[in-house]
């Protein structure tokens, strides 16, 4: 996730389509703005309906979070996610058609799915049939009978001007998440722990992770940035629409949507992934800061094995703060989150998040613990002091984190992404080391993500694998660092 810069001195610089058959929605002209159409079947079905069993790879079970309770539904699981999407950056408007291929977890009368109040919607089908629903607040309720385990489609489409919705942290460089317009039409989304929903209708919770195929049509000369890899670009009477095409299934906090105008610079690491640089046509020389980007990507691949997409993009946008996203890392354009150690924190995130998953937010420890560890190495080999001196400069302050928001895997709610997620599992990994020796420990940090490809994972099965692989009981070990009101002794 996102870091922002602590106020703290140098050691701690880490503180960081479906069928598309329906008549085409078209958006009422506004006052004296033009009609913005969503074109038709803008993104082509990738796949042969819901019963494709290319489809199985984001097959889930669902679970009701244990921290954000009211957001995502277990009864409904999600495939793939096909988007048509047009931005009318004038009106700031937002015109979505979409095609929702999913499972259902269980014999009901309704299915529910987050969808923002601001986005109205106009029709709901299921399987081609039009049906009743209710949007109360951010709740879609679609009426439809639906048995356990059986696949639908569920088609709709929508409107209206995206509003961020409240964040539940304290932290200083993000209060609000989801959709975000700038005074120029342009927009970007980050959006953990939830806040897809400001977008589209989904089940936004980790635990469901889906495919997706994106088509973005933006007035030229924006263009639409989406995860995954660019198939199509087209353009016809003064609109651009781009196609993106995700092949991993990704969880809705790690989607993320882009619009405005973006100069592209194309790379490709030494292992040969391909890189695409986002970067808008008014801030070109923050092109160069990223420039470092292959050589932490070939750092991390040293360690954690190849790196697990097709493509790599890096998003610059007018946020405070840096995310990774599927297949992308999204970082505000300051001096801080454009920096290298930021960039390798982002990308650590793409193993360790992107590519195993939390199925909890009460585990958002997993990805950020081994993503800061991860930069603290980096950043060790960078500079001139040791990691064992980094590790006890975040030992310093780490105890007065813990005790501020709580510990990692019992937070309190309202601080999501405090820095107690981050620097307690980073030093537990580190004494982890310590105990196992260099040679196991990296193995492992190696083999989970490795062995949990496009997988969710829980605090038991976490905690579980690392005592079986290990050989060790550690359970008592994992619940005095990440359950403990009170830091353990170190080492
Ligand atoms: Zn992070």
């Amino acid at each position: 996730m996102r870091r922002a810069l602590l106020g703290v001195p140098l050691l701690a610089l880490a503180a960081c389509s479906g069928a598309t058959e329906e008549p085409l929605l078209e958006r009422p002209a506004g006052a004296g703005a033009p009609a913005l159409v969503v074109p038709a079947a803008a993104a082509e079905a990738a796949y042969d309906g819901v019963d494709d069993p290319a489809l199985d790879v984001a097959l889930n079970e669902p679970v009701e979070d244990s921290v954000y309770p009211r957001i995502g539904d277990p009864g409904v699981d999600a495939l793939h996610y096909d988007l048509d999407l047009a931005w009318d950056p004038d009106a700031e408007v937002l015109t979505g058609r979409q095609v929702l291929l999913l499972r259902s977890t269980e014999d009901d009368d309704e299915l529910q799915l987050d969808l923002s109040p601001e986005l109205r919607v106009g029709s709901v089908l299921v399987d081609g049939e039009e049906v009743d629903f209710r949007h109360e607040g951010k709740d879609l309720v679609v009426v439809a009978d639906v048995e356990a385990d059986e696949r639908y489609e569920l088609a709709l489409d929508f409107e209206g001007t995206p509003l961020p919705v409240p964040a539940p942290t304290t932290r200083g460089d993000f209060a609000t998440n989801g959709w975000t317009t700038m005074p120029d039409g342009s927009t970007w989304t980050m959006q953990e722990p939830h806040g897809a929903y400001t977008w589209y209708a989904v089940n936004d919770h980790p635990s469901d992770k889906a495919l997706y195929d994106i088509a973005v049509t933006v007035p030229e000369p924006f263009t639409g940035i989406a995860n995954g890899e660019l198939v199509d670009t087209t353009e016809a009477d003064g609109l651009r629409t781009t196609t993106w095409h995700l092949a991993e299934p990704a969880a809705s906090y790690l989607m993320t949507i882009a619009t405005g105008d973006y100069v592209l610079t194309e790379d490709e690491s030494a292992s040969g992934v391909p890189i695409q640089y986002w970067v808008p046509r008014e801030r070109q020389r923050l092109a160069r800061a990223l420039a470092p980007t292959p050589e932490g990507l070939a750092w991390l691949e040293e360690i954690l094995g190849p790196y697990p997409f097709d493509t790599l993009g890096i998003l610059l946008v007018d946020s405070e703060s840096g995310m990774e996203t599927q297949t992308m890392i999204t970082l505000g354009m300051t001096d801080y989150t454009t920096s290298p150690a930021v960039v390798v924190h982002e990308l650590a995130h793409h193993w360790y998040g992107d590519d195993v998953t939390p199925s909890d937010w009460r585990d958002v420890w997993m990805n950020e613990g081994m993503a800061m560890y991860l930069q603290g190495m980096w950043e060790a080999e960078q500079e001139d002091y040791t990691l064992e001196q980094l590790m006890d400069y975040w030992a310093s302050f780490e105890d007065e984190e813990r005790a501020a928001a709580g510990p990692p895997a019992d937070y309190d709610p309202a601080t999501f992404g405090e820095s107690n997620i981050y620097y307690g599992p980073a030093l537990m990994w580190h004494e982890l080391r310590r105990d196992l020796g260099d040679e196991l420990f990296l193995e492992l940090v190696r083999a989970w993500p490795a062995e949990h490809q496009n997988a969710t994972s829980s605090y038991d099965e976490i905690t579980a694998w690392w005592s079986e692989r290990s050989g060790r009981d550690l359970a008592g070990f994992f619940d005095d660092w990440l359950l403990g009101e009170v830091t353990p002794a170190r080492g």
